[in-house]
């Protein structure tokens, strides 16, 4: 990895992009994950790179959603496992939930490519290659997935994922929990839990959560999810974006 000196006023950001890179030579990143970070970084930059009170309240009751399923899978993709491989796994193994591969750009190479890199830091069980089902309705190989993870889950969360699939996911009356920096994409719009917050920051956010609400009794899990309003969320989002642009200048 090229030295990046500490002392650069954007020292976090350059190691992530770097990590970015690097799953790119690695073979874990497509090169339209590559576009979809700067997507993302545009709008970290407009949240103040911090978690905001709103995703903090979506990682709650994302981890609420969690801890309440019976069958909660996380699905992860190329730049999801270079930016975070560990922390999902910490986070699939306090649940506990299952970890599935699932690529919008599959290839069998990437795949395993991909499980290998995610055994290595650690996961046991690494679902997807099986790929013996199919989400209903989309077409090709980013439709295929596994009978005993995504295909069978109640609560699948979803960082970093595209609109469609999303979509396809809630036809299938999945609970679907996104991690997603842009609030106006459709992932965003069309989730139950949008977590509106860098993926570096959200996972280990949920974790801290679970870790929290690990004993709260299912009833209290379920109002909190019940009475979580994500198209609010959304709109408290937009609203504080702007009151940050307008107080700047
Ligand atoms: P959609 O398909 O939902 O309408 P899209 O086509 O713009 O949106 P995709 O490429 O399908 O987006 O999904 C990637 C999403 O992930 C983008 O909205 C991008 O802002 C977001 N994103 C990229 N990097 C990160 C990150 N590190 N943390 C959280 N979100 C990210
Ligand atoms: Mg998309």
């Amino acid at each position: 990895m090229e030295e990046i000196p500490k002392s650069h006023p954007r020292y976090q950001s350059l190691i992530i992009r770097e990590k970015i890179s690097n799953g790119m030579k690695k073979g874990l990143v497509h090169e339209t994950g590559l576009i979809a970070h700067g997507r993302g970084e545009a709008f970290d930059y407009l949240l103040g790179k911090k978690t905001q009170f709103f995703a903090d309240n979506a990682e709650k009751v994302a981890a609420a959603a969690l801890l309440a399923a019976k069958g909660p899978v996380i699905s992860v993709n190329g730049n999801v496992v270079a930016l975070v491989s560990e922390e999902c796994i910490t986070l699939a193994n306090s649940v506990p939930a299952k970890i599935e591969v699932n690529l919008f750009h599959r290839t069998n190479e990437r795949m395993s490519i991909l499980v290998e890199e995610l055994k290595k830091h650690g996961a046991k069980n690494v679902y997807g290659k099986k790929a013996d089902a199919r989400i209903p309705g989309l077409d090709h190989d980013r439709g295929l997935c596994d009978k005993e993870g995504i295909f069978s889950a109640d609560v699948i969360l979803v960082p970093l994922e595209d609109g469609d699939r999303c979509e396809t996911l809630k036809r299938m009356n999945k609970k679907v929990i996104a991690i997603d920096l842009n609030p106006l994409s459709r992932t965003a719009k069309t989730a139950d839990v949008t977590i509106v917050d860098n993926v570096i920051r959200a996972i280990p956010g949920i974790n801290r959560w679970v870790e929290k609400l690990r004993d709260t009794d299912e009833k209290a899990l379920n109002d909190m999810i019940g009475s979580w309003d994500n198209d609010k969320m959304l709109g408290d989002v937009l609203s504080f974006v702007s009151k940050r642009l307008n107080s700047m200048y």
